[in-house]
């Protein structure tokens, strides 16, 4: 069994197995080099014995007990006169652990910290305090570090709401570069003139990082962040959702009584049709409801009981009653439409439909070797409703119809938010339903979906090229709740248009963001300052050695 590797020149003289397993080696080199002139000398002054601690052998500890020999320097003018024999292989002047056992310290403290390495080491037989561990990750060099050519940049809160610091990442490596003090303008662009390397810059859509970058940066690209695009979009959404839920709500309260009175004051139709075809098709069913009534009314004037007008019109007793009852035409409504054979091929749909085709005989084709088995009319249907809601929606009416609001009352407007900004095909059953009635219950819902839908396929497809399609769709749609989205758009485009096309995004500066919160919320519960400490100073890439006990005593959660 091979307790202990081959050294040059070292041999193992005893080996005592118990508890702990511990080595007694001797050098056997005839002559060592003088450490200040390199002169090689064979006179020995003296020997003595040192004890080194080594990795552990199957869960032993292991000790080493050196007998090294010191020497007379030969050479009459060095200063040095005596020298220890050196071990370059095994360990440094004066350590008392191994070069391995020192590596294997280290590697724990920049992981885990200063005392949870200790803890972990000593149960494996690794023996190293919290102290020790911390000054070998102090004393390590760090890695070379490239000129980054492409970061992000991303904001963090020493004190949420009042200090806010800047990180930087190289996304090419996916590595921390910096932490900088704050996110103003003049230390971010002055970080970036030292920086000349860098073509390509992520951020978000804040303005101090935009003027920081034109100041400092003016020759990188900058790459508005998807993630930021979403998250801004999703705040616009989740307003006009909470609005539409309010009134839902309110609708709710006012009862069957208000709603009636609703139905009866319009002799419009309320469904809010989608295609002028769908809006003739209703307003001729209402207008032979209306032809109906009066015959129905004609023949009750003529004294006639509602089972006979019944027979006479070939309607149910109970509906010529109903209609009698409510002295007025009920309004038909739109024809609910059910959950079809097309429903898996609206996403495909709409994603050919966005990228230009909108081609009813070249779809359906598409769409039949996709398997779909549906009708031809109900593709039609479906394209004619992209067409006005991604298209050119329809205008902005004060009054909005609804259908079934009860079952989306069991939502939050939050949740509802989520429904919109999901992948469908992560969508459960009855989440898919809800998403349904909520896209039914308003055309602006649907409108808003729709829009929703296909910036989240520019954003996933990185198809930035829709963009104008986009804004303009949205522009036509009237939605105030995406007016500020788009405002912020078109102030920044060119990072946007960049961002929906270019593969970088803020991602890993958000990963090392995190990570900062969580030293620096170790760091303020006092827990081990150690593990605050090794881990922060391997978020700067080890390359700054900041007094950060100064720096973080004033941070809290
Ligand atoms: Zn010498």
């Amino acid at each position: 069994m091979i307790i202990f590797p081959d050294l040059p020149n070292v041999e193992v003289e005893r080996v005592e197995v118990a508890e702990e397993i511990i080595l007694t080696l001797r050098t056997t080199s005839p002559l060592a080099s003088c450490p200040l002139c390199g002169t090689a000398s064979s006179r020995i002054q003296s020997r003595y014995t040192r004890t080194l601690r080594d990795l552990p052998s199957i869960g032993h500890p292991i000790r080493l007990i050196m007998h090294v020999r010191r020497f007379f320097c030969k050479r009459s003018t060095c200063a040095q006169k005596i020298f220890v024999e050196r071990l370059p292989d095994l360990c440094c002047p004066h350590a008392q652990r191994t070069k391995r056992l020192q590596k294997a310290l280290c590697e724990l403290g920049l992981k885990v910290g200063g005392q949870v390495g200790a803890d972990v080491g000593s149960e494996h037989g690794i023996s190293g305090s919290r102290d020790t561990i911390l000054r070998l990750v102090h004393q390590s060099e760090p890695p070379a570090l490239r000129e980054p050519h492409v970061i992000g940049l991303d904001d963090w809160a020493w004190k949420r709401r009042l200090r806010y610091g800047t990180l930087i990442c190289d996304l090419e490596q996916g590595l921390p570069i910096d932490v900088l003090p704050d996110r103003t303008v003049e230390t971010v662009s002055a970080w970036l003139k030292k920086h000349p390397t860098i073509d390509t810059i992520s951020r978000d859509g804040s303005s101090e990082y935009a003027s920081a970058i034109k100041k400092g940066a003016p020759q990188a690209r900058e790459v508005s962040d998807r993630w930021h695009l979403v998250k801004n979009l999703v705040g616009c959404v989740s307003v006009l959702l909470a609005e539409s839920f309010a009134q839902f709500r309110r609708a709710e309260a006012a009862g069957t009584a208000n709603s009636l009175e609703e139905e009866q004051r319009s002799h419009e139709p309320q469904g809010h049709p989608r295609t002028r075809a769908e809006k003739r098709g209703q307003q001729a069913r209402q207008a032979e409801r209306r032809a109906r009534y009066e015959q129905i009314t004609a023949l009750q004037n003529q004294g006639m009981k509602s089972a006979e007008i019944a027979a006479v019109m070939g309607m149910a007793e109970r509906t010529i009653r109903q209609w009698l009852s409510r002295g007025d035409v009920p309004y038909a409504g739109p024809r609910k439409p059910r959950a079809g054979l097309l429903d898996p091929y609206k996403t495909y749909l709409l994603e050919r439909w966005h990228q230009g085709c909108h081609q009813g005989v070249q779809l359906e084709r598409a769409l039949r070797a996709k398997g779909y088995k549906g009708s031809q009319r109900a593709m039609y249907r479906y394209l004619a409703t992209l067409e006005t809601s991604v298209g050119s929606p329809p205008k902005r009416s004060p009054t909005s119809a609804m259908s079934q609001p009860n079952l989306l009352l069991t939502l939050s407007a939050r949740q509802a938010t989520w429904l919109f900004f999901r992948r469908e095909e992560d969508l459960k059953a009855e989440e898919l339903e809800s998403l349904r009635q909520l896209r039914q219950a308003n055309p602006h819902l649907e409108t808003a979906y729709q829009l929703v839908e296909a910036f989240l396929h520019m954003v996933r497809a990185r198809t930035g090229e829709q963009l104008d399609m986009w804004l303009k769709a949205v522009q036509a749609s009237h939605l105030e709740a995406f007016q500020s989205f788009v405002t912020g758009v078109q102030q920044d485009k060119d990072a946007v248009l960049a961002g929906l096309t270019l593969p970088w995004s803020n991602g890993p500066v958000e990963g090392q963001v995190n990570r900062l919160k969580l030293i620096k919320r170790i760091v303020s519960w006092g827990f081990s300052f150690s593990v605050g400490e090794a881990g922060l100073k391997r978020t700067q890439g080890l390359k700054q050695r900041r007094p950060l006990t100064n720096v973080l005593s004033g941070v809290a959660c």
